[in-house]
């Protein structure tokens, strides 16, 4: 089946991790080897070459060079190059979708929605082309018209988190794309192979529609050239998605030189239940939210709280479900399993300290708390009992399928619960009751950039703006007007009177 995969996507046992432009891909060997491994057997799927310090130069350097192309390519024409995109990704779905299985550890129908997310972003971003409207203001002078134009920033550093290692880039580039930019992306090291197929793909349909290279890619085998990248002034903006701890030097770094930085970084998303909720509905949502792509994705379901008048028929029912859950776990590529592995065996080892954390401030282990004893990084979906909101394992964000359950007595206790972590990106409510789902969404209500009401915390469209508060980096991507972080702002004033009065109707007399 690997075989299959990698000659749909022109993969090979060894491959270059440069895209250098010009349809050359580097054969340099210098800077090291980054492996591809299995997360289901951690076998070695394939070798991938990391990018010189001397590559990097020439991507940058022709990345430069493109943009002075696409800076004034119409922006509906850009929009036409991202619609090639779509097309071609829509023809390579299945096997990019099986790719990002196999390399990632998510489950194949997972990993088609991953790439469906791609083509849905290409096909917003082609309307979004025609629509990078800027505001036409009243000047207060007589004769004098005053608008703002938003024109292309430049060169845009994608770089991007294992769980999601195609969506992310995606999110960015076909939005800078068609806002005029020029993407350079580094992927996670754990996953080079899924950003080398979706290099391939975009940049074939773009060549042959006579497009010029919008899109390049570089790889690290650590993080010297990520550093590199980070700190580099010829890229006035740096997309950041990973975890808080590295997003911090990221976002801290990009300031000092004065970039900008866009942080899509860590949550610690939480699902209030209150006594109406209606649980044929939120009983899937929180399963799926807590154990769905082995609780990594950055909105995974991490904390439940549940009214006091239901908590045990709620418990009970969660630990039933989870069981149903421990039989179907295993290879992502069987699409009839529900649950695949963590991505490395260094998770594994996150998930064991952090039960035994969890254990040690008195949490009781309701269902799961072991790792399966077979090849690969699997692990059982876990519960969490009888731990406070403030204790310190609750408040950080193990990457593994552990959901922290708590009882509240009153809605304003559930809330401040629920907002009292570092992180604020997803959050949800599961009730019937009007006043409790509005009191949840009011300013006093949720803290995050996302929250629901009947639906869990975990997967979002991508016509809305993504991304989160507090240590979660501030950053919004995707849909709404999220465009507007690949563009510069400008304001201008044309005088078309006969006499040149000042602002403010200050005079200045000569
Ligand atoms: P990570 O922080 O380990 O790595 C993220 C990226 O940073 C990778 O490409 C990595 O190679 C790179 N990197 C590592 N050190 C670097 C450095 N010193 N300078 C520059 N780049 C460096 O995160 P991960 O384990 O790949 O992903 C999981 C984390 O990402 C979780 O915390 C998750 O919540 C978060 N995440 C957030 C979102 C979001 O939209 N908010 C989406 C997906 C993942």
């Amino acid at each position: 089946m690997t075989a299959d995969i990698f000659k749909a996507l022109g993969l090979g046992k060894t491959n270059s991790g440069t895209y250098l432009g010009r349809d050359e891909w580097s054969t340099s060997t210098e800077a090291g080897t980054l492996q591809s491994i299995n997360p289901t057997t951690n076998e070695v799927i394939a070798e991938v070459h990391a990018t010189s310090a001397a590559d990097y130069e020439t991507v940058v350097a022709r990345a430069q060079e493109a943009f002075k192309i696409w800076r004034t390519t119409p922006a509906p024409r850009r929009g036409e190059a991202i619609r090639l995109c779509g097309e071609a990704l829509r023809k390579h779905k299945d096997a990019l979708g099986s790719l990002v299985a196999l390399e990632m550890g998510k489950s194949k129908p997972e990993g088609d929605g991953e790439v469906q997310e791609m083509i849905d972003i290409a096909d917003f971003a082609v309307g979004q082309s025609r629509m990078l409207y800027g505001y036409t203001m009243h000047s207060e002078r007589p004769g004098h018209r005053m608008y703002e134009q938003y024109q292309p920033l430049g060169l845009v550093g994608i770089i991007s988190a294992f769980n999601f290692p195609v969506a992310v880039w995606a999110w960015n580039a076909c939005l800078a794309a068609v806002c005029g930019d020029i993407c350079i992306w580094k992927p996670s090291n754990k996953t080079p192979l899924t950003a080398i197929a979706s290099i391939k793909i975009c940049n074939e349909a773009l060549k042959a529609a006579g497009f010029p290279d919008i899109f390049f890619l570089i790889n690290d085998a650590g993080t010297e050239l990520a550093e590199k990248f980070v700190d580099d002034k010829r890229i006035p903006l740096i997309s950041f998605t990973g975890s808080t701890a590295v997003g911090r030097t990221v976002g801290e770094r990009v300031a000092r030189r004065m970039g900008r930085s866009l942080l899509e970084l860590g949550g610690n998303n939480a699902i209030i239940l209150d006594e109406s909720a209606d649980l044929k509905l939120a009983v899937p949502g929180i399963v799926f939210g807590a154990v769905g792509t082995c609780g990594q994705r950055c909105t995974s379901t991490r904390r439940l709280l549940v009214h006091e008048a239901i908590y045990d028929d709620v418990l009970a029912t969660l630990v039933k479900a989870y069981k149903q859950v421990e039989g179907k776990i295993g290879d992502p590529t069987d699409p009839s399993n529900l649950m695949g592995p963590l991505n490395s065996p260094a998770a594994v080892q996150q998930f064991l300290d952090s039960v035994a954390k969890a254990k040690a401030s008195g949490g009781k282990v309701e269902t799961g708390g072991t790792a399966i004893d077979r090849p690969g990084n699997f692990v059982l979906p876990t519960i969490i009992s009888g731990l406070s909101n403030a204790d310190e394992i609750v408040q950080h964000e193990t990457f593994a399928p552990i959901m922290y359950v708590m009882k509240y007595k009153t809605l304003d206790e559930a809330i401040e619960m629920q907002n009292a972590v570092p992180q604020g990106l997803s959050s949800a409510i599961f009730t019937q009751n009007l006043k409790a789902a509005e009191q949840f969404l009011s300013a006093a209500g949720s803290d995050c950039g996302i929250a629901n009401v009947n639906i869990g915390t975990s997967g979002a469209e991508i016509g809305g703006a993504f991304g989160g508060e507090k240590e979660t980096g501030g950053g919004r991507e995707s849909g709404s007007d999220a465009w507007k972080a690949y563009m510069r702002r400008q304001t201008n004033t044309i005088n078309y009177s006969d006499s040149l009065p000042l602002a403010q109707g200050i005079k200045f007399d000569l």
